[in-house]
């Protein structure tokens, strides 16, 4: 089964419920790190390096000779990678997410594609959990295709957890997509919910199921309640306003092993998942 963790914006709890819910997996449980603009979940795990390789894209080069400056590479990049300064294209790598598209319209093949990293893959190891993260390249924007590389490092005969970057761009949907479930972390304030909504609305569109966790039950309001009852949206879990967690998370610790008590709450999370499963 992949199980993703996403949740409409940062902050919400999404690593802390990634990192647990792998701990009471255990032993052959795969987790992969595709927040790769910043990734976090070996702060708490410590794990060791295995391997690391480099991923690269294909971006565009131009050859001068064939180029006749019809300006149809320029206008056919979304990403303003590849522009027209008077007769001359120029070409932003940082800019450009390799969908080779540009090299297509030009009919005069005036445009052959090279390699240009964007950033790594690293397997790690901690007990029995394999930890994959992706790590972005300082400038690069093209961050759906190193989530494809970490997702790529799936092995099919084991569960996998999948933390998700924050939000509902591009970055968030390549995670999401060809999942099993997602697991919507969220927090029961009016700004919870409204991010709640945007992220329900994306999961919606992709076509996945999903159900919600949400922590720091106890603050805010029952409006996060209220509206998952009315759209019929699973409640899977709430992690209780407890400062204790708070402090276990800001020393790195994971919260399953601080706070024993709570390891039942994450197991309950576990079978959940695993009988929708069948
Ligand atoms: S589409 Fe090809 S020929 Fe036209 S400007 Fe771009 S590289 Fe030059
Ligand atoms: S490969 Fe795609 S993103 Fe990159 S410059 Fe060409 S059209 Fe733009």
């Amino acid at each position: 089964m992949i199980i993703a963790i996403a949740s409409g914006k940062g902050g919400t709890g999404k690593t802390t419920v990634s990192v647990n819910l792998a701990k009471v997996f255990g032993e052959g449980i795969q987790l992969l790190d595709c927040d790769v603009e910043e990734p976090n979940v070996n702060l708490f795990l410590s794990a060791n390096l295995l391997h690391e390789e480099t991923t690269n894209i294909r971006i565009p080069k131009v050859n001068p000779v064939r180029c006749d400056a019809c300006g149809d590479c320029s206008d056919f990049c979304e990403f303003n990678a590849i522009v027209m300064a008077g007769k001359k294209v120029l070409i932003f790598p940082e800019l450009c997410h390799g969908c080779g598209g540009c090299a297509l319209v030009c009919t005069k093949r005036a445009i052959r594609e090279v390699d240009s990293r964007i950033g790594t893959v690293e397997t790690l190891l901690a007990g029995g959990i394999t930890l994959v993260q992706g790590r972005l390249d300082v400038g690069v924007s093209s961050t759906p295709p190193l989530v494809d590389s970490v997702k790529q490092k799936i092995q099919a005969n084991h569960h996998a957890i999948l933390d998700s970057p924050p939000g509902t761009s591009c970055p968030a949907v390549a995670t999401l997509r060809d999942t099993d479930y997602v697991l919507l972390v969220t927090e029961p304030t009016p700004f919870g919910l409204h991010d709640l909504r945007l992220a329900v609305a994306m999961v919606r569109q992709i076509g996945i199921p999903f159900g919600v966790v949400i922590n720091r039950y106890g603050i805010g309001d029952d409006r996060v309640h209220r509206y998952c009852q009315q759209e019929g949206i699973k409640m899977l879990l709430e992690i209780p306003d407890d400062r204790r967690i708070a402090e276990a998370y800001s020393c790195g610790e994971i919260l399953v092993d601080a706070l024993p008590e709570y390891r039942e709450l994450f197991e309950q999370l576990r079978d959940s998942l695993l009988e929708m499963q069948k």
